[in-house]
C-alpha cells in the first residue's frame, strides 16, 4: 500500500472529472521540510511558528527568526510557504510563561497577543517579510475575531515594510497576506474580513473547539468534539462558498483537511485546497483520484442540510463508498 502511494507523489492532484486540487503541507519544524518533499506538496500552507519557543526564556531575535523561514523559503524553491505568525498562549504556551488566565482559550493569545506586545510582533513580521525575497512566503494571521484586528495587523505589517525600504533591504513588496477562520466570529463576518485578505485558511481544530464550547485539549469532553456537527459543517460550508463565490482562495488547514473520511465532504462543499501534515498527503491525494465531483456534491449539500447525526453518518458513509 505504501509503495503504491509513493507512485502518485508526482502525479497532479486532479478529481476524475477534472478538477484540480492543491494539496499542501503543514509543518511545525524547518526539518519537516524534507517530508513535505517527499510527499510532493504543492506549498506550505501553514507553517506553525510557535516552536521558535520551545525549551527557552527568551524571544528568538529578528535574525534567527530570518534564517529560519529564509531556509526553509529558499529549500521550497518557490512553492508558497505560509508561515503563520506566533499562535502563542493556550495549548501553545511558553516554557515557564504564568498561566493567569481562567479561560486561556479565551484569553490573550495568537494575534490578540501579538497585538498587545507590538515590539515583538515587529521583530518577527520583519523577519518574515525579509525572507520574502528568498521565496514565495505569505503571511497568515491565526484566531481573527475582529476586522479591527484585521486593520491593526495591516497597519503593522506596513510599519515593518517601511522600516526595512529606509534599510534599504529587499523584500516582495506584495507579500500576500490571509487570515485563519477559527473562531465563529470570523466565520460569520468572513464577507468582511475576506475584503481586507488575500487569502483565508480554515482552522477547524479551534473552529470545532469555539463551535461546541468543547476545550480540545480536555480529556473529559474530547467524546463531544465533533467534526461532523450541523453547525460546524455549516459554518466551514458557508466560508468556503462565500470566499469561493468572490474568488478568493480559501484552504482548510485543521485536522479534518487530512482526514480521508473527510476528503469527498470537504471537495463537495467547494473546497480546493487542503493543507495537512506531510504524512497524510498521498492518501488524500489517492481519495481525490478516485473522487467524481458532480456525483459528491449533491450528497455533500444533502449533508449540510441534514439536521441529526444518523442521517449525516449514513450520507457521509455513502459518500465514501
Ligand atoms: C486549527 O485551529 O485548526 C489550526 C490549524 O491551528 P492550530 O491547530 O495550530 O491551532
Ligand atoms: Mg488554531
Amino acid at each position: 500500500e505504501k509503495l503504491k502511494l509513493r507512485r502518485i507523489r508526482s502525479v497532479a492532484a486532479i478529481t476524475l472529472d477534472g478538477t484540480p486540487v492543491e494539496l499542501c503541507a503543514n509543518i511545525e519544524l524547518p526539518e519537516d521540510v524534507e517530508q513535505v518533499k517527499e510527499n510532493g506538496a504543492a506549498g506550505i500552507g501553514l507553517f506553525r511558528s510557535e516552536f521558535l519557543f520551545l525549551n527557552r526564556n527568551d524571544l528568538p531575535d529578528e535574525e534567527e527568526q530570518f534564517e529560519v523561514y529564509r531556509t526553509v523559503a529558499t529549500k521550497m524553491r518557490g512553492l508558497p510557504v505560509t508561515i503563520r505568525t506566533f499562535d502563542l498562549g493556550a495549548d501553545k504556551n511558553l516554557k515557564n510563561a504564568p498561566q493567569v488566565a481562567a479561560n486561556p482559550a479565551l484569553g490573550l493569545r495568537a494575534i490578540r497577543l501579538c497585538l498587545a506586545e507590538p515590539q515583538m510582533f515587529h521583530t518577527q513580521l520583519r523577519a518574515i517579510i525579509r525572507a520574502s525575497h528568498y521565496g514565495r512566503i505569505r503571511i497568515l494571521i491565526p484566531m481573527l475575531s475582529s476586522i479591527s484586528e484585521i486593520n491593526q495587523t495591516m497597519n503593522l505589517i506596513e510599519y515593518a515594510k517601511q522600516s526595512l525600504r529606509e534599510e534599504k533591504l529587499p523584500f516582495d513588496e506584495k507579500i500576500q497576506v490571509g487570515g485563519m477562520i477559527e473562531i465563529p466570529a470570523a466565520a460569520l463576518c468572513v464577507d468582511i474580513f475576506m475584503q481586507r485578505l488575500d487569502f483565508l485558511s480554515i482552522g477547524t481544530n479551534d473552529l470545532i473547539q469555539y463551535t461546541l464550547a468543547i476545550d480540545r485539549v480536555d480529556d473529559s469532553v474530547a467524546h463531544l468534539y465533533d467534526p461532523l456537527h450541523p453547525a460546524v459543517l455549516w459554518l466551514v460550508s458557508r466560508v468556503i462558498q462565500t470566499a469561493n463565490r468572490a474568488k478568493v482562495p480559501v484552504a482548510i488547514c485543521g485536522e479534518m483537511a487530512g482526514d480521508i473520511r473527510f476528503t469527498r465532504l470537504l471537495l463537495g462543499l467547494g473546497l480546493q485546497q487542503f493543507s495537512m501534515y506531510p504524512a497524510q498527503l498521498l492518501i488524500v491525494k489517492s481519495q481525490i483520484l478516485k473522487s467524481h465531483l458532480p456525483s459528491i456534491i449533491v450528497l455533500a449539500q444533502r449533508i449540510v442540510k441534514a439536521e441529526n447525526p444518523e442521517k449525516i453518518h449514513g450520507l457521509l458513509a455513502k459518500l465514501n463508498s
